[in-house]
């Protein structure tokens, strides 16, 4: 499987809100990234996933800010049916009527608290693909299944079962969270270099056996407590084409400075230090 060459290859960098922001705090962080964008290379695709109740709010502030081209917001969660009596839930064309661009699935915080299964994601992740969204599907091992040892065979399962029915033809809408759930969180331990590379090689080399050739394009961005400190240990790995921030990038002064260190490891002219 032929991969581009590091410095051809877009970098995607962006935060999950979780449930916090209203639509007010939220506008806000956008208005204020506004200035900052300017000074990101263009190879660099940056992403907010806000609340459902603050997704109208952050495209009429990106629209506004003049970042439509710049930021793709994203959803954190969607039902597989177009329609139907599923009390609490959203639709696929709920988030295309308002000109969401992606949607999160799989998040570790919903597969373990709100017992979201591989089978929901297998019906999941088609059903957002083909009405032309993008997907950011987050796949990671627990402690346990990393202490026995499994957790490169448990990502790869969530993997195959979540994209069981997607054609290649999606595939330029789609990327892939590796989020170890041991990492995620206060409670989490940053990954080392090496626990990503033991899981994402066999990742890709699963990608690869799916889809062929396209299966190198798929971005694999890694995410779990990424900070300033330690992003450069993630973004120089061959296989991580972007980076997943939680709480260190919530407000724009940490979304920042967490860019512009990874940017720095890269070697990439940000224009920060103009
Ligand atoms: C996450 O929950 O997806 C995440 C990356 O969070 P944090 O960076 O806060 O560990």
């Amino acid at each position: 499987m032929q991969r581009l060459a590091r410095d051809n290859r877009p970098l995607h960098f962006g935060t999950n809100f979780k449930m916090h922001q209203t639509p007010e705090e939220t506008a806000r962080f956008l208005a204020e990234l506004a200035p900052r964008v300017d000074r990101v290379p263009d190879r660099v695709r940056l992403f907010v996933i806000p609340p459902f109740t603050s997704l109208p709010a952050a495209i009429a502030a990106r629209e506004h800010s003049g970042l439509t081209s710049r930021v793709w917001i994203g959803a954190q969660n969607v039902h597989w049916a177009g329609e139907g009596a599923y009390t609490g839930e959203i639709s696929v064309r709920m988030l295309t009527s308002i000109g969401v661009d992606f949607v999160l699935l799989g998040h570790a915080e919903r597969r373990g608290h709100f017992g979201e299964t591989d089978e929901a994601l297998a019906k999941k992740v088609p059903a957002a693909l083909d009405a032309g969204l993008r997907v950011l599907l987050c796949v990671g091992e627990t402690a346990e299944e990393k202490a026995f040892g499994v957790g490169p065979e448990t990502v790869i399962r969530q993997l195959k079962i979540a994209l069981h029915t997607v054609g290649a033809d999606a595939l330029s809408r789609l990327l892939i969270g590796y989020e170890p759930v041991w990492s995620i969180g206060a409670g989490g331990t940053p990954a080392r270099p090496e626990d990503v590379m033991e899981t994402v090689v066999p990742l890709r080399r699963a990608l690869g056996e799916q889809f062929g050739e396209a299966g190198g394009s798929v971005p694999i961005l890694y995410g779990g407590s990424v900070a300033p400190e330690n992003c450069g240990d993630f973004v120089t790995l061959e296989e991580i084409d972007g980076l997943f921030v939680g709480r260190a990038a919530w407000q724009v002064e940490g979304f920042e400075r967490v860019l512009e260190a990874a940017l720095a490891a890269r070697g990439e002219a940000s224009g920060y230090r103009d």
